[in-house]
């Protein structure tokens, strides 16, 4: 498969040369020039299969000579290396765990799958790749370390000072080593425009070797098409399946909608976002209207401008009815979340982080409007990751998993700068 530029102005290029460049040189999002299909046939037989070899029909569909089949097997066996467990709650929901993985949100899947193209990939030993990567909560998590120790490659990441879960910090702050925490006086949306303007920068990009690890990269996209196609050949009955995704920057979205267009058997999406609604708000209207993000619970959403958003956009040809037929969306507030939390908790005993509860809402809504439908939810992250916020609504805990309380009491390390580019040029050329 080639790659092209949403934006139509760069040159189309292999698998491997748009994973290694993240952004198009266009400032435009890579995307797959035409699209595989796998038939119904493949889908049945891939029932029961393991991850890594639901990874190999699906990402291999999209992959051409950069990578052999067993080399992705192997690959995807060791990336992902927890299951998904999908719980049932009534008849027509059910919740599809993607928090087992080792920073306990779904975004190990892509992290972990992206180092380790990057790794095989990169091969100058004297010029590391510099990874930089703009996070509200979970990705720096993810990507750090998915990135730690493996060689040829360090990780910057931004994120806004104040703003991540206490557990969220920790997962970057504290590994040191090939990792550089920076606290950016500002929003998430200040770090992403920090880091779209070193990409930019033709001398910083060339001086740091920089890459990025955002849901932008198609290397980070495409792995997580593993889950939806493992929940869908598990799917059984007539129900037509829905899938409800909690969004902030819509990658997650995205993935699912390339994985549908492959040929995976689910019928729609539903977008479920907090009150940074960007997203429902141009499904609604069709205008797409840039805000300023809200600090919200869920604030691994908390996402005004969300950039894959310009990928789901190219998908349909930016024709908004063909979006509408596959996407639903809907916004929710922090009480409304809180509430779910409590229905989750007391109705099924299940215990949902935030994230989930938006999720779970936007599911109801989902049902609302397609009454035959089975929704699955997908859980985007551990209870525990936002203990406070669990507390806070249940009056009780969720259980803590080790690996998290031992990241909680190491110390943590990060560099604070104001958000401007000057600030951050020397933290990404001197190390
Ligand atoms: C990143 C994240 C999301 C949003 O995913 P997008 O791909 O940005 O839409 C939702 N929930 C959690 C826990 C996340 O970390």
């Amino acid at each position: 498969m080639m790659c092209v530029s949403t934006r139509g102005r760069a040159p189309r290029v292999n698998f491997r040369t748009a994973v290694l460049a993240g952004l198009a040189p266009d400032g435009g999002l890579y995307v797959p020039e035409s699209w595989p299909r796998l038939e119904a046939d493949a889908w049945h037989r891939l029932r029961g299969a393991s991850l890594a070899e639901i990874g190999v029909a699906t990402m291999g569909a999209f992959m051409d000579d950069s990578l052999d089949g067993a080399s992705l097997r192997a690959l995807l066996a060791e990336a992902i290396n927890f299951p998904v467990p999908i719980v049932p709650l009534t008849n027509d929901l059910s919740v599809v765990e993607l928090f087992h993985g080792p920073t306990f949100a779904f975004k190990d899947f892509g992290a972990r799958v992206l180092a380790r193209l990057m790794s095989r990939w990169h091969t100058d030993d004297a010029h590391p790749l510099t990874v930089l990567v703009a996070t509200s909560g979970d990705t720096g998590g993810a990507v750090a370390q998915a990135f730690h120790g493996v060689p040829r490659t360090r990780v910057v990441v931004l994120y806004p000072h104040g703003r991540v879960s206490a557990v969220q910090e920790a997962q970057f702050t504290t590994l040191g080593g090939n990792v550089r925490a920076v606290a950016v006086e500002g929003s998430f949306d200040d770090c992403q425009r920090l880091a779209k303007e070193a990409f930019a920068d033709a001398g910083l990009r060339d001086a740091a070797h920089l890459t990025s690890a955002n849901s932008i990269s198609l290397g980070r996209l495409l792995p997580q098409m593993v889950y939806y196609a493992c929940a869908a050949v598990q799917h059984c009955g007539p129900a037509p399946l829905a899938i409800c995704v909690p969004s902030g920057n819509v990658g997650n979205l995205a993935a699912g909608l390339m994985v549908q267009r492959l040929g995976a058997p689910i019928v729609r999406f539903h977008a479920a976002t907090n009150v940074n609604d960007t997203v429902p708000r141009y499904l609604e209207t069709g205008h797409l209207e840039v805000r300023p993000s809200v600090a919200t619970i869920s604030n691994a959403m908390d996402v005004g401008n969300p950039s894959n958003l310009e990928r789901v956009r190219w998908m349909f040809g930016d024709d908004l009815q063909a979006v509408r037929q596959r996407v639903g969306g809907s916004a929710h507030g922090d009480a409304e979340v809180r509430d779910a939390m409590r229905t989750l908790d007391h109705a099924f005993g299940y215990v949902a982080d935030p994230h989930t509860a938006v999720g779970y809402l936007g599911a109801q809504v989902h049902l609302g409007r397609h009454p035959g439908d089975h929704v699955m939810v997908l859980s985007t992250a551990h209870p525990a990751k936002f203990g406070d916020v669990v507390h806070a609504a249940l009056g009780h805990a969720a259980p803590v998993p080790e690996a998290l309380s031992v990241a909680m009491a190491r110390p943590r390390l990060a560099t604070h700068v104001m958000p401007v580019l000057d600030d951050l040029r020397p933290l990404l050329t001197r190390w």
